[in-house]
């Protein structure tokens, strides 16, 4: 009864599996940083359960998401998880990835949240019931032992089933973020699959954490160790910023399970020693989030001939990923593109036409993801919803479907393969951009009238963006420091990877017959 209970609770089972780690292994590590932080298992969940009982007694409202604002330290992770305690979907906000003005955008979109601050806040009107550094510290010191804390777990508060478990914000094409909220069931059903990729043995294993927590990609790993008892190794901002001390953090990892972006393995390709004598535990390279281009994966093969490489795919909308598959040496030497897999057990993948229609077997269209990993939509957006998701059957249960904006097409095998986007939605280094959100934050900077935003691309990868802008009225300076002006006013409002590297100024900007900008002769340029 108990098991068929925990089953239906949803994130009751990823919580369960956490309290129960922390019962079995309190003194096994379970969150480490590359800057020498680290926390066990014990001390985790004591941790967490006093933030739990702040968070109470802050009255705030039940099932209001939390803000968490911060960076890498264990933290963050005992925030995320008091929130879930309480029956709150947390928002991680990255200290390093979003500026203050989207800070504020987003504590706008929630209305007045409950913030937790792990790190200082930037002082930029942010409207926020903030509980700060010292509060968070004093709630953890007030906290009960770890075996009353054990005896006290109330579960009946716990979120679960198609409650809320968290709101990441992503670029909207709009000119602000937007929420989308993934349910508690959704984190089990991810999890419960992802465990299943590749053949390495998850038990206690290290995991890789490379993607700030703001990004889905860092819910692989982070969901995957805490079912699996393991110890989630966080790379931070300063060891990310310096080459040496990266290598040096994942020599000293002792990683089992590889989570990044492929982007960020090819930096690491780079190093020659990168390669098993360096990292000797890596048995799985598991990617997401864009195109793991051959090249990579074969030369990750040979560097380390123990270990297996699996491409995924999936948007935050389906929680992190729905597709995937082992790609061996043969694939990545004749397969091009790589395919990015097969859909997991309860996802179903449609290819569709424009009006919506199934396209004949084999053609290409767009993605449509059914299953039940799909977020409920995009937090206060029912228009935004409304235009992306739907409802449908799968396996005989009723679900949520995603209509991705994906381009691809379906083999006789049932294996997808991604041919790129249908909109203005762009991948630069893993980071998923708008470039409509950045236009639109040119043209509310009073100098300029028109903007235009294109990738440069070399090697079929995009490797920065470039602003063509039309200025209004009289310049005053040169093209060099006019455009310094542009890049420092975007700096406010966009995370630093959306800022366009180069400002090119045009009298007018190129129109296509039918009066929309020529974003192809821009790209010519
Ligand atoms: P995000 O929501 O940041 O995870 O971004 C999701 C988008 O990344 C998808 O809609 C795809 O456009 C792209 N993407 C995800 N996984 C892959 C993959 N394995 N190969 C190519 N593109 C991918």
């Amino acid at each position: 009864m108990e098991q068929w209970r925990r089953r239906f609770r949803g994130i009751g089972e990823y919580l369960e599996r956490a309290l129960r780690n922390a019962k079995q292994f309190p003194e096994r590590i379970a969150l480490q940083t590359s800057d020498g932080e680290s926390e066990t298992y014990g001390a985790y969940w004591r941790a967490s359960e006093g933030i739990a009982s702040l968070i109470r007694q802050s009255g705030y409202p039940v099932k209001k998401p939390v803000m968490v604002y911060g960076h890498k330290s264990p933290r963050m992770i005992e925030c995320f998880h008091a929130c879930l305690k309480t029956g709150h979907p947390y928002v991680p906000v990255d200290c390093h990835s979003v500026p203050p003005e989207r800070v504020a955008n987003i504590a706008g979109q929630i209305g007045d949240p409950l913030l937790l601050a792990v790190e200082d806040l930037p002082d930029a009107g942010i409207s926020a019931q903030t509980v700060d550094r010292e509060q968070l510290e004093a709630a953890v010191a007030a906290a009960p032992d770890l075996d009353s804390a054990f005896e006290s777990v109330d579960r009946t508060a716990w979120v679960s089933g198609d409650d809320l478990a968290y709101i990441l914000f992503t670029s909207g094409s709009t000119g602000a973020p937007k929420g989308v909220c993934v349910t508690a069931s959704c984190i089990d059903g991810f999890c419960r699959w992802a465990l299943t990729l590749g053949d390495a043995e998850r038990e206690g294993a290290v995991f890789l954490n490379q993607a700030p927590f703001s990004f889905d990609l860092s819910v692989y790993e982070q969901a995957m160790s805490f079912w699996a008892g393991g110890t989630l190794y966080s790379l931070t901002k300063e060891s990310q910023d310096s080459f040496r001390l990266q290598m040096e953090a994942l020599a000293a990892s002792r990683a089992r399970i590889w989570v990044s972006t492929p982007s960020f393995a090819e930096m690491c390709l780079v190093e020659p020693s990168f390669d098993e004598q360096m990292m000797p535990d890596v048995r799985l390279f598991l990617f997401c989030g864009e195109t793991l281009p051959n090249g990579t994966a074969a030369r990750l093969l040979e560097r380390f001939p123990h270990a297996q490489v699996v491409n995924s795919y999936g948007p935050t909308e389906s929680t992190v990923a729905v597709t995937a598959c082992t790609v061996t040496g043969q694939m990545a030497a004749s397969s091009d593109p790589l395919p990015v897999g097969r859909p997991r057990k309860g996802t179903r993948i449609d290819i569709v036409a424009d009006n919506g229609e199934p396209v004949p077997a084999g053609e290409c269209g767009e993605i449509v993801i059914a299953g039940d990993t799909v977020a409920r939509g995009y937090l206060g957006r029912p228009d935004l919803t409304a235009k992306a998701f739907g409802t449908d059957m799968v396996d005989g249960k009723p679900v949520r479907t995603y209509r991705t904006g994906d381009e691809g097409w379906l083999d006789a095998s049932g294996m997808l393969h991604y041919r790129g986007r249908l909109d203005l939605q762009v991948k630069m280094n893993g980071f998923r951009i708008e470039l409509g959100e950045i236009e639109e934050n040119l043209r509310r900077l009073p100098c300029i009238k028109a903007a235009c935003v294109v990738p440069s691309v070399k090697d079929g990868q995009i490797r920065y963006l470039v602003a063509h802008v039309v200025w209004e009225g009289e310049r005053t300076e040169s093209d060099f420091r006019q455009g310094l002006g542009i890049k420092e006013a975007l700096k406010d409002v966009l995370p630093h990877y959306m800022i366009p590297r180069k400002v090119v100024f045009h009298d007018a900007l190129p129109m296509t017959p039918n009066g929309k900008c020529d974003r192809k002769a821009l790209a010519r340029l």
